[in-house]
């Protein structure tokens, strides 16, 4: 039995669980090769017009899997913090797929409700079932997979540049270097080192979300708005890159709670689609660091005069 893997959207994330639990079950895997032109090209093509690039991308590792697996994954990740969801899409992400691209294999599509232990167990027993009827296998499976996951640690915290900046945004955007055109390294080229918000703990952005009148309901919204929100607070950081993706109804509350909060903090918002041009992110990058240099932030970013720089979007 082989099962596919697709590495778009949370797999960057959370690939250590999945692929622990499933190779635990006996099935070999098959796991698409890094975004790439032909992934995007594939899943502009068989994705409708109005999804966000992301959605898209995945679509592109779907066509590329397709017909090298006998047991396609298809994530649908809908909760991994008790009282809140990740996405609309992620939640109707099979039926997309389904809908959208023939000559699929058969699919594993079980709800995945990872904020308590009940609700991991049933995942896994029916997205397990799939491949043996071995239960005690099933389970020992999924405690293989949680503390492989456990063990696992990711994001960026960049030490040793005289300019840090928060980058923040989804994971996908952030981790997949095709879809955000490797912004870390552009940074760092320029002086400027990253952080993310695995760099923080959830009890340092907890008294920020606590103050908004309303507790954010999607997970990206309460951490990235946390993180975001924490890093200024505490001095952190010099400037903030936000990569968002264009028609993403998520990024566009947490982006007017973000500038409600943070003033004239500078903030760069990348907003990138399949039509985003390279040099376009380059300009925009330069001139962010360019103001950032020459803000004397670095020197000053202590004193109460600090935060006197503008926010800047604009399409790239
Ligand atoms: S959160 Fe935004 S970018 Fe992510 S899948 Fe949903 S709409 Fe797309």
């Amino acid at each position: 039995m082989k099962v596919g893997i697709p590495r778009g959207l949370l797999y960057d994330q959370y690939h250590p669980f999945f692929t622990r639990f499933f190779t635990e079950l006996g099935a070999e895997l098959a796991v698409s090769p890094p975004t790439n032109r032909a992934i995007l090209d594939a899943g502009i093509q068989c994705c409708v017009d109005e999804a966000c690039l992301p959605v898209k991308v995945f679509h592109g590792h779907v066509s590329c899997l397709k017909a090298q697996c006998d047991l396609l994954f298809i994530p649908r990740i809908m909760r991994l913090y008790r009282g809140e969801y990740i996405c609309p899409k992620f939640c109707g992400l099979p039926e997309m797929v389904l809908n959208s691209i023939y000559g699929l294999p058969e699919t594993i599509t079980e709800p995945f409700y990872a904020d308590s232990m009940a609700g991991l167990r049933k995942w896994a027993l029916r997205a397990g079932a799939r491949i043996t009827r071995d239960r005690r296998r099933i389970k020992a499976a999924l405690e293989a997979a949680i503390a492989e996951q456990l063990r696992f640690k990711t994001g960026y915290d960049d030490q040793g540049y005289p300019i840090r900046v928060a980058l923040a945004g989804h994971p996908y955007n952030l981790y997949d270097t095709f879809i955000n055109m490797n912004v870390r390294k552009k940074l760092n080229r320029l002086g400027i080192g990253v952080v993310t918000e695995e760099s923080m703990d959830e009890e340092e952005m907890a008294p920020e979300v606590a103050s908004l009148f309303k507790k954010p309901f999607w997970t990206f919204a309460r951490k990235t708005y946390g993180f975001i929100s924490a890093s200024v607070a505490g001095k952190r950081v010099q400037g903030i890159v936000y990569v968002s993706s264009f028609a993403c109804g998520i990024d566009s509350v947490i982006l007017e709670l973000v500038r409600d909060r943070i003033g004239d903090f500078p903030m760069l918002v990348l907003k990138i689609d399949e039509h985003t041009g390279e040099a376009g992110v380059d300009t925009r990058i330069e001139a962010f660091a360019d103001m950032l240099e020459r803000s004397g932030r670095v020197e000053d970013h202590h004193s109460p005069h600090g935060q006197r720089l503008s926010c800047c979007e604009s399409p790239v």
